[in-house]
């Protein structure tokens, strides 16, 4: 690796060791940090992305500090290897890091290298070589095939142009292009080029834009009243279809007449091809996208443009939060109630809540958006708790725009209108399916299991298939022909034979999942087409565009979806929706289970009947009478909410108290066991914070894991990072031990 030298930077500055935040997993309180002197001619500065030797590797790293070297003998200090052609990071990034790492108990080192996962990003690109015509070029007595002559006459014309480029205007070949290089026929110039990824200035008249109506125009006044002010949290509220998405488009525009930085988040990438349409329709130009699967070329771009404060639109998966913007001035969280944005492995956090914390460091709005808040943001509004301090402004859409009005939601009680063995849809939503292909229009059945069925038991003897790697089943899925396993991937051929007693043709699928069910819906209804929409069918973009372009041009009549299918999707010819299996998510009781399942199933109802169609959704469950099912029935999510906040205080459960969790993980059973029963030796006695287990995990074995796992619970007032810091620092684990801590746990497998 050669060094830079940006010449904005270079001065003398002999004597001066600088401390630098390395990038190792160690958690302890504060950032690890390291030494180093400056080399000849650098002049350091706070925030400074810096390139240091660590044992036989070199690594990113931050200056954090800077000490006059004093006393201390600068030979025994490493110098710095290189460092970023780049502005430094800001002060407010330093601090977010810390307040993430602080919150999410994360080593500092782990947290900073979100925010450094781009390393290409810190030199400038490569030089791109451009050719023009030569002043020196003495054609002499060469020959010039017709080839060469239309190369020097265009060149003549005072183009600069890529050798692929300038091949392509001359029909000729970049190899031609760069020999006449060689023969100094033609000169060429090496230049590093950075994209310009600016948004530009949109000229109204030529798009088609909505005007607002009244509801969503006092909205967006209310809220761009907040723009410039510094930090303010609003909690964006509107049924499905209301027009949230156009509101936060307005206040977009208004920032972008600012030429601040804007940061959309949205919880999953595959909602994102959509949303781009979308926007691309409302602003006339593309967004940056950013998320894992990004080319390293455009993440390098993105990255740059981020922290030298060009004005950018960034919409991405959570890891866009970590992005070092320079001049922001609005956060949106879209779909703020989802799951997804928190992060279950590495530096475990939840984005929404990063995002606000952001927000404050920043000074700049935020505004969260959803159909069905998440009880935190319902209680951050204000509502629903006598000692609610409303910390968020809460703005409300009542109504569907133009004639689309909420779905009809009925239960189906199973109880009373079972399936036949084998099958899963009753006769009355049968009947409904019947009536509405009778009417050419789809229906969406909604059953969020991927794949074939969930279970196969060998009849011979009784053995389930089971993970070789995990304490998990093996899920039938016959279109790709394998077994597999949800937690960690693994697949193996299907094949009709017992791994167990080796017994033929005697494994028996159980229970339902959506390729199961559209083998059901194919042989009731043959005349119907059919398309199964899930991550499995729908993996690639272009195929999950192709597949919702079929829909919302009615080239399909039966829909059978997972919650890929389920969400933010606008399909107008969808009438019904059934919802298989309504009692899915409420089984195994986590802490969420009753609020999931209300976002998820009315964001699934809410498919039904966006347009002028009146809309239906049939629920089929085993008990019609839960709480969860009476509220979406009525249409009263407020008293939803507010029954789970009453649930939610009198066990103190978050957001009314707080909980984090604890795994330890390792491939020797005997061992992880034994570390937990050590940890557990050295638990603290707060009267106040009980601590539960070791037990093992619910899912005891992940990934040839063993895991055991301690859940803790405090009142809200109780600073739980300082008492689970005191205590894991307290007792040294074996190195093969692998400790992750949780807090505030959405997961509890
Ligand atoms: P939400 O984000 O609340 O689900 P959207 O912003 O997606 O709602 O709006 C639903 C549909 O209604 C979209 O097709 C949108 O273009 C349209 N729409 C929203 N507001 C208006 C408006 N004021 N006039 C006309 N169409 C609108
Ligand atoms: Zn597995």
């Amino acid at each position: 690796m050669t060094q830079n030298q940006p010449s904005s930077v270079i001065s003398k500055a002999p004597g001066t060791i600088v401390q630098v935040a390395v990038p190792l997993p160690i958690r302890r309180a504060t950032p690890l940090i390291y030494d180093y002197h400056l080399p000849d001619g650098l002049m350091a500065e706070i925030g400074m992305i810096v390139e240091v030797p660590l044992g036989k590797r070199f690594v990113w790293g931050i200056i954090m500090d800077m000490t006059p070297s004093g006393d201390v003998v600068m030979d025994k200090l490493k110098p710095i290897h290189s460092w970023a052609d780049l502005p430094p990071l800001t002060p407010s990034h330093i601090s977010f890091l810390r307040h993430v790492s602080d919150w999410t108990m994360a080593p500092f080192g782990m947290v900073m290298r979100m925010m450094l996962s781009t390393p290409k990003a810190h030199n400038k690109p490569k030089p791109t070589t451009f050719y023009h015509s030569s002043d020196a070029a003495d054609e002499g007595d060469v020959k010039l095939t017709p080839k060469r002559a239309r190369i020097l006459s265009f060149l003549a014309q005072g183009h600069h142009m890529t050798a692929n480029d300038l091949a392509a205007e001359t029909a000729t070949s970049p190899a031609i292009i760069k020999t006449m290089a060689k023969q100094g026929l033609i000169a060429q110039s090496a230049t590093s080029i950075e994209a310009d990824l600016r948004y530009h200035d949109i000229a109204h008249e030529d798009l088609n834009l909505v005007s607002l109506s009244s509801e969503q125009q006092a909205i967006a006044d209310g809220l761009s009243s907040h723009l410039e002010q510094g930090y303010s949290a609003h909690l964006l509220d509107g049924v499905t279809g209301s027009g949230k998405t156009e509101v936060y488009f307005d206040l977009v525009a208004r920032m972008m007449a600012r030429k601040k930085q804007i940061l959309i988040l949205l919880p999953e990438i595959a909602l994102t091809s959509q949303w781009q349409t979308r926007f691309e329709a409302r602003f006339g130009q593309k967004p940056l996208i950013w998320h894992s699967s990004v080319s390293e070329a455009n993440r390098r771009d993105y990255w740059r443009a981020c922290i030298r404060g060009e004005p950018v639109i960034v919409v991405g998966a959570r890891s866009a939060l970590f992005l070092p913007f320079t001049d922001l001035g609005l956060i949106i969280v879209d779909e703020e109630h989802e799951q997804a944005f928190k992060q279950e492995d590495m530096v475990i956090y939840q984005a929404r809540d990063m995002a606000v914390m952001r927000a404050h460091i920043e000074q700049v709005p935020v505004i969260l958006a959803t159909a069905t808040p998440s009880l935190e943001s319902w209680v951050n509004a204000g509502q629903g708790s006598d000692d609610a301090k409303s910390r968020y402004h809460h703005w409300r859409l009542t109504t569907r725009v133009g004639h689309a009005q909420m779905p009809d939601i009925t239960m189906i009680d199973l109880k009373r209108d079972k399936p036949p063995a084998g099958r899963w849809l009753s006769q009355s939503l049968l009947s409904d399916i019947t009536r509405t292909l009778e009417a050419g229009e789809q229906t969406l059945l909604y059953l969020n299991r991927r794949g074939y069925a969930p279970l196969s038991i060998c009849e011979a003897c009784g053995t389930k298939a089971k993970c070789q790697a995990c304490d998990s089943w093996l899920v039938t899925h016959r279109l790709s022909g394998s077994r597999q396993c949800h937690h960690c991937g693994y697949r193996q051929p299907l094949k009709n034979q017992c791994d167990e007693c080796g017994t033929q043709d005697q494994m028996r699928a159980y229970g339902p999942g959506v390729e199961r069910l559209a083998e059901e819906v194919g042989t009731l209804f043959p005349e119907a087409r059919i398309c199964i929409f899930s991550s499995d069918t729908a993996a690639r973009p272009e195929v999950a565009r192709e597949m919702i372009r079929a829909i919302t041009e009615n080239e399909v009549d039966i829909i059978i979806g997972t919650q890929m299918a389920a969400k933010g999707h606008h399909f107008p010819h969808l009438t019904l929706v059934g919802i298989v299996d309504a009692d899915f998510g409420l089984q195994g009781g986590d802490l969420r289970a009753a609020e999931r399942t209300y976002q998820m199933l009315s964001q699934a109802a809410g498919r039904a009947g966006r347009e002028a169609l009146k809309g239906r959704a049939l629920l089929q469950s085993y008990e019609p009478d839960n709480a969860v099912f009476t509220a979406l029935a009525n249409g009263d999510r407020d008293a939803f909410l507010d029954l789970e906040i009453q649930m939610r205080q009198s066990a103190f459960m978050p957001p009314f108290g707080r909980l984090a969790s604890i795994i330890l993980s390792g491939v020797n059973e005997g061992e992880v066991e034994s570390e937990a029963l050590k940890l557990a030796k050295h638990r603290p006695a707060y009267k106040n914070v009980m601590i539960l287990g070791p037990t093992p995990a619910p899912i005891s074995r992940l990934r040839d894991r063993y895991r055991m796992r301690f859940l803790i619970k405090a009142p809200r007032d109780v600073h739980i990072q300082q008492i689970l810091r005191e205590w894991v620092e307290s007792c040294r684990l074996a190195s093969q031990i692998y400790m992750q801590i949780d807090i505030d746990p959405y997961s509890f497998m």
